[in-house]
């Protein structure tokens, strides 16, 4: 299976052209505001440049937070945060990074890189060995003569296994016929007798209509849609062969079932063990190198120390407080909170009617998609209608709060091309710009694939959606429940707060008492079938099940009570510890029923409990998981401007107390690369239908990649005098 990109390079020259035109204005049209370009009355004229102007009007509009005697003293444009259309549509304006790394910084970060991957690197090695030995016993040869053919594949191709969708990055099995490819860990696995089939499941909601979903009755039964069951088909046998090779598959599962799986491989031969080899002996090197400067007295790197011939670079000293801190936090998989990031940045507004007006420039958009966060499902909504309800609120006809969520606006893959100057905000924002830099992060394994190599889509990416404070239980502005594979910061750059008014309030007791009426019926008839099923056939399942009685049962969507707080935050996060996964699950796959998803249907079947993102555990979930499995997430607000890392592996579920606007961003953090390396294996296990599971970080890609230019950079680094 291969998939190619378009590389489309013509907006970039676009970009180029416009910047010129706002640097070299022409000085005759002095009189004309900067913003606007229209020749109004009013201006304020900048004492700084004394070239520019702004308009009244402009200023009241689009720079409300700033007094005028401000913009006399120096124009936006002098302080790099105008946001006229053109400046919006500029790159470059500002610099992104916050600080030059010393060369002694640099060796030490590729050190601690190269010496984090070795482990990863081996077991790679060590399978890509294996599958070798395989094929000279089926060939009767030595594994040193086997000769591995070439798949042709181009950079910007990416080749996933047919079976489990993981990324195939060099050895693997391909069907001569039919060109079904297979990778290692399968063939393993179908050697082992261990494969799963992993057959499609059956999903979908019912939809039982708009009264349901405010806690009415269903619409009448024949109008729903009956879901159609797929009934498993005979379990299919994929066995290898008796010398351990191993038959394409029978159609059913996407092959041919005629020839031999051969052994291909796309990257030279032996690339990645003599990139091993490479890797030891650089890492050697800066031992030795290390060692001379400590016999010479010159210890002033701080980095390492020889300790009864025992070499450690744990030590940190040369760096600063903070990202000592951070590091020590981030290698034990826990979330790290930077207050108040704005303060770093230039000040460009993150007011969605400005970044609306920037995109306005490039694309026809009347219309967008978002998520009516009640019914899960996908609506169109005039542009200005949705920021219209972002700052003001909306609500259905009975008054209960509407929660809408873009979709995918700006479109995620092209926000740096459509919003240059946001995107370069955002990165100047950005702590620890080691791990998390997009572009030149020295720690971030997402940014080593070469130039030419297919790249995964990190973002940044905007997320913008309406909250209210007071949790409804039902239709909230969520995040559900799920966990990602890669670490991710997420900022909090734009918040709104929405009164609701009394009658509002009112309106929403009622129906809150509907809903609660109606997840305690709906429980009992659970319960009836249950006992039912329990009589007729299952009475062996003895103490297994565990039964609710009716009063003790209290509904899946308790609110809390308001606390009459002064200030609120903007988003409230809770993010689960890795240890603590087993547990979360066990608590979910046990009270699944009690909780809603699309169309406000009881979630019906849980195929993985945090992969399937149909979850949001409400105040009063988080308090039985607590007092039933002592399971405790950490549980923050995120207020305007603060930075939330979120380790890969730490499933987390958010909850908008405010209209938010957020930027969030993926990267691949040296420490995290284990559990990126579990998640892919979790989703190589997944239906063949499952959303969560194509393996679009390619992380074994990335490791080898960053190992090599790692190792690029660093011979460079210790092979200059200084
Ligand atoms: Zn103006
Ligand atoms: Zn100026
Ligand atoms: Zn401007
Ligand atoms: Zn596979
Ligand atoms: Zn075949």
């Amino acid at each position: 299976m291969a998939e190619r990109s378009g590389n489309d390079t013509s907006t970039k020259k676009n970009v180029k052209k416009i910047e010129g035109s706002c640097f070299f204005q022409d000085k005759r049209k002095n009189f004309k505001c900067h913003q606007c370009l229209t020749g109004r009355k009013a201006v304020v004229p900048c004492l700084k440049c004394k070239e520019k102007v702004y308009c009244t009007v402009c200023i009241k509009q689009w720079y409300p937070n700033i007094p005028i005697v401000e913009i006399a003293k120096q124009c936006p444009f002098c302080c790099g945060n105008c946001n006229c259309s053109i400046c919006l549509q500029s790159s470059g304006l500002i610099k992104t990074s916050k600080r030059d790394i010393t060369d002694e910084e640099k060796i030490k970060h590729l050190q601690h890189l190269i010496e984090s991957m070795l482990p990863f690197m081996k077991q790679i090695c060590i399978m890509q060995k294996q599958e070798t030995e395989v094929d000279a016993n089926i060939q009767g040869l030595l594994p040193s003569e086997v000769e591995i053919q070439q798949t042709l594949c181009y950079a910007d191709e990416r080749i996933y296994c047919d079976h489990c969708a993981t990324s195939i990055f060099d050895l693997h099995r391909s069907c001569p016929k039919c060109s079904y490819e297979l990778c290692l860990s399968c063939c393993k696995e179908i050697r082992e007798g261990i494969l799963s089939i992993r057959d499609d499941v059956p999903y979908g909601y019912r939809d039982r209509g708009w009264d349901y979903m405010h806690g009415e009755d269903p619409l009448p039964e024949s109008y729903l849609q009956e879901k159609v069951e797929k009934q498993p088909g005979p379990s299919i046998q994929w066995e290898a062969n008796n010398d351990g090779s191993i038959t394409c598959p029978p159609k059913e599962i996407g092959g041919c079932g005629d020839c031999r799986l051969e052994l291909k491989r796309i990257l030279p031969m032996g690339w990645i063990s003599n990139l091993d080899t490479k890797a030891w002996e650089i890492l050697s090197n800066c031992r030795i190198r290390q060692w001379l400067k400590t016999l010479n007295g010159d210890n002033t790197s701080g980095e390492g120390h020889i300790d009864n011939g025992l070499y450690s670079s744990t030590s940190t000293d040369n760096l600063d407080e903070g990202f000592r801190h951070f590091q020590t936090r981030w290698a034990k998989g826990e979330p790290v909170i930077v207050k108040n990031t704005l303060a770093n940045s230039s000040g460009l507004s993150w007011e969605p009617m400005v970044m609306w007006r920037a995109l306005c420039k490039r694309l026809e958009m009347p219309e967008v998609k978002a998520i009516d966060c009640l019914a899960g499902c996908e609506v169109e909504i005039n542009t200005r209608q949705f920021f219209k309800g972002y700052t003001e609120g909306r609500a259905y006809n009975n008054l209960w709060p509407e929660m809408l969520k873009l979709k995918d606006w700006p479109p995620s893959d092209k926000f740096e091309d459509l919003l240059p100057r946001h995107c370069d905000e955002f990165i100047s924002m950005l702590p620890f710009q080691e791990y998390c830099d997009p572009r030149s992060g020295i720690l971030n394994l997402a940014v080593k694939l070469p130039h030419c190599v297919l790249k995964p889509d990190l973002g940044p990416k905007t997320y913008i959606a309406y909250g209210v404070a007071e949790e409804l239980g039902r239709g909230d502005s969520v995040t559900k429940l799920h966990c990602d594979l890669s670490d991710a910061v997420n900022i909090l750059t734009h918040t709104s707060e929405v009164a609701l008014s009394d009658e509002q309030l009112a309106a929403m007791e009622k129906l809150k008492m509907k809903h609660k009426a109606q997840d305690e019926k709906e429980s009992l008839e659970r319960e009836r079938l249950k006992k039912g099923f329990d009589e007729s056939e299952a009475t062996n399942w003895g103490d297994n099940i565990i039964y609710v009685s009716s009063g003790e049962f209290r509904g899946a969507s308790i609110p809390e009570p308001l606390t009459s707080r002064k200030e609120i935050g903007g988003a409230l996060w809770d993010i689960f510890r890795r240890e603590d996964v087993p547990k979360l699950e066990a608590y979910l796959r046990e009270h699944y029923t009690e909780f809603r998803h699309t169309y406000c249907s009881p979630v019906e079947k849980v195929i993985h409990p945090i992969h399937d993102q149909s979850f949001y555990l409400t105040a009063e979930h988080k308090r039985r998981l607590k007092e039933k499995y002592g399971v405790e997430p950490w549980t923050f607000e995120q207020n305007l401007g603060e930075a939330v890392f979120i380790p890969a592996g730490c499933p987390h579920q958010v909850r908008n107390l405010k209209s938010c606007t957020k930027v969030a961003l993926d990267f691949v953090s040296p420490e995290n690369i284990q559990e990126c390396l579990r998640l892919t294996e979790e989703f190589r296990q997944l239906p063949k239908n499952h959303r969560a599971r194509e393996d679009k970080l390619e992380i074994r890609k990335m490791i080898i990649y960053a190992v090599e230019r790692a190792v690029k950079e660093l011979s460079e680094l210790i092979s200059t005098p200084n």
